[in-house]
């Protein structure tokens, strides 16, 4: 095992779902963490000073917004500031917006883009300089199973997941032998607020209560009918920071319950 103690890492959309989970982890581990996202500030400081003082560790909070370059920039130098180099790269910020592409407002289009896929190209600029001089580095971006397949109304959605991974392999490939991964984590649904919108719009178009309507959701793509807990991938993330992963890159690893495997 990789000792995560001292190690700095930068997870953006961790104040919920799934990046928090992953930050979790990596405090358990040891590792000084950069939670970055919305909410609650209340919420958020509680979040902050409870991994904190649970693990002894430093955490800071940065709210810049992911759509932005210029706040990016100011995340990383803010980070490296507060916490020393990037070690650790979560590029997991991420909506969603279904329509059909004739409905899709051009807005949303591009919040999308630049929040689910360009913000990781501003981040990772940035930091993989660094992670080569050191050494070690690990990035890991969320993608999704949208990142391998398509469903309809994810314009938006598909094209930046398909991107993410097109992009992991690139830095993947350009930093192959360096000690520096990159790869892409692709779940089918975990159950998080990004996807409680299209549970309430499926129980509410087929008159279903909250729970039918996840079932439902669940029937139709996830073989095993299960949700995937966001634990899950705080684990994987734990798994692509160990030695074991030291020759896995460029790649995307599926925690879907069978959604691709068809
Ligand atoms: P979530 O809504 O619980 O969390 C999203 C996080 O991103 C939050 O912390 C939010 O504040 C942050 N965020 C949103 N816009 C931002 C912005 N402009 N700047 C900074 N932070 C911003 O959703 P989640 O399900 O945990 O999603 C996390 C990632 O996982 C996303 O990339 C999503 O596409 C991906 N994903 C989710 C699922 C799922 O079923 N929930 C499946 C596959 C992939």
């Amino acid at each position: 095992m990789t000792s995560l103690v001292g190690k700095t890492a930068l997870v953006t959309g961790s104040t919920s779902g799934i990046g928090l989970a992953m930050a979790k982890a990596l405090a358990a581990e040891g590792a000084n963490i950069m939670l970055n996202g919305f909410g609650d500030p209340a919420e958020i400081e509680s979040i902050r000073a409870g991994l904190a003082g649970t693990h002894n560790i430093t955490v800071a909070y940065d709210g810049a917004d992911m759509s932005r370059a210029d706040d990016i920039a100011r995340l990383v130098e803010t980070t490296e500031a507060t916490l020393g180099p990037v070690d650790i790269l979560i590029n997991n910020a991420g909506i969603q917006h279904t329509d059909r592409i004739e409905e899709f407002p051009p807005e949303k289009w591009d919040a999308i883009i630049a929040i689910n896929l360009s913000s990781a190209f501003h981040t990772m600029r940035l930091v993989v300089d660094g992670m080569q001089q050191r050494g070690w580095g690990r990035i890991i971006n969320t993608a999704s199973v949208h990142g391998l397949v398509a469903s309809v109304e994810k314009a938006a959605y598909v094209a930046a997941k398909h991107g993410i991974i097109g992009l992991t392999k690139v830095v993947g490939l350009e930093n192959a032998g360096s000690g520096v991964t990159c790869n892409a984590i692709c779940p089918g649904w975990v159950r998080t607020p990004l996807i409680e919108k299209q549970i309430a719009a499926l129980a509410e178009k087929n008159d279903l209560s909250i729970e039918e309507g996840a079932k439902l959701l669940l029937g139709a793509k996830q073989p095993s009918g299960q949700f995937v807990m966001p634990e899950h991938l705080g684990a994987t993330v734990l798994y692509l920071c160990s030695s074991a992963a030291d020759q896995m890159t460029g790649t995307s690893l599926t925690i879907d319950g069978g959604w691709t495997a068809p």
